[in-house]
């Protein structure tokens, strides 16, 4: 399953997949899910299993989206207001931070 348009609203991100299944992310979800040695490494220092942002420490324009961009065939890279743009987002990874009510349905079971 690929991307077939990624658009940049708001305050999401959406993606249409290849299978039709369609998916929002809010910007601030998005940010503190960047998977990127930088913002998993401070989450590891503040003790955190998940990777974890201190939302705090940055200033707004962290969670402003500015562009994105495909990286192979397999990830999505974004570019951030504070110029952050070193997380690799994969598709299984943005598929599992789909806030549809079938997909949080299904990470429930
Ligand atoms: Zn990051
Ligand atoms: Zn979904």
């Amino acid at each position: 399953m690929e991307p077939t348009n990624v658009e940049i609203l708001p305050n999401d991100l959406a993606i249409n997949w290849s299978d039709g299944h369609e998916t929002y992310i809010d910007f601030v979800t998005l940010r503190n899910a960047c998977p990127c040695a930088a913002c998993r490494g401070e989450g590891h220092l503040w003790g955190k299993t998940a990777p974890t942002i201190d939302a705090s420490k940055l200033g707004a324009d962290a969670f402003e989206l500015m562009s994105v961009s495909g990286v192979g065939s397999y990830a999505i890279s974004f570019v951030w207001g504070d110029k952050h743009d070193s997380g690799i987002f994969s598709y299984t990874l943005l598929k599992s931070l789909c806030q549809c009510d079938s997909c949080v349905a299904e990470r429930a079971e």
